[in-house]
């Protein structure tokens, strides 16, 4: 059974696709899609070893090794020309891990510029939407949801023949997300703020406070007030 936040990532993956799954860990993402008859062909990249093994363990039990390639290397260093991918998914990470791997991609030829993107960043979404807005892509859909009392957000892009321009609350609320103000929203945010809150009443306690981290903390917690209340 696909957990609920891999289901959103794999409902935003086209029927047909060629999907690169990095950092796929047992490859049940890839795996789910093959099985559903939903994509002709995946990557399923893996950098540590103990997880590349359950990836490709998971494909040999589920009898998918026609679809389903595993490869052991560094994010988008594992594709090739002929792969002919047209999807990237990347779940499971920090949002400054996610950039440095498209950024990596990029770099080595490994990223064309025309893939679908279908990120879900664990912290730190707001560097994923700049970096799409930075590469030229268009925020096409959104999700926000709750799992395990953790919450999740879930972002799709394609590319875009003209450069968008996300404003900073849409960078860090996301532009659908911050339309919707869904019930999970309105938590993730009120707990973000407490946080916030939090360790600003810490730092300004301490002797010698880190000024910048204060005011964008502050900052935030005002752009956060601003959106919720
Ligand atoms: N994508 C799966 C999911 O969302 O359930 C697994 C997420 S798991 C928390 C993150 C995985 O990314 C780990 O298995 C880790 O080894 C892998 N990883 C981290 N950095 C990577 C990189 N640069 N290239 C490929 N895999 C990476």
């Amino acid at each position: 059974q696909l957990s609920k936040r891999l289901k959103q990532v794999a409902d935003y993956v086209e029927k047909g696709a060629r999907v690169a799954d990095i950092g796929s860990d047992h490859a049940y993402l890839p795996c789910y899609l093959a099985d559903q008859g939903k994509i002709t062909f995946a990557v399923a990249g893996e950098v540590v070893q103990g997880p590349f093994n359950n990836a490709v363990k998971e494909v040999r039990r589920t009898g998918l090794e026609k679809i389903v390639e595993v490869r052991l290397g560094d994010g988008l260093m594992v594709l090739k020309p002929e792969d002919q991918i047209d999807t990237v998914t990347i779940a499971g990470m920090g949002g400054a891990l996610i950039r440095s791997i498209l950024e990596k991609g990029q770099e080595n030829d490994r990223l064309t510029g025309q893939e679908t993107l279908i990120l879900q960043p664990n912290v730190f979404e707001e560097t994923v939407r700049e970096y799409l807005m930075e590469q030229q892509y268009r925020i096409t859909d959104e999700t926000i949801l709750e799992e395990n009392d953790k919450i999740y957000e879930i972002i799709k892009a394609v590319p875009s023949d003209v450069q968008m321009i996300y404003s900073k609350k849409e960078l860090l609320f996301g532009p659908y997300l911050s339309k919707e103000q869904s019930d999970t929203f309105q938590k993730k945010w009120t707990q973000q703020m407490h946080t916030d809150e939090f360790i600003v009443g810490q730092m300004e306690r301490s002797s010698q406070p880190n000024e910048e981290k204060l005011s964008a903390l502050k900052e935030e917690i005002k752009l956060i007030k601003e959106m919720i209340e």
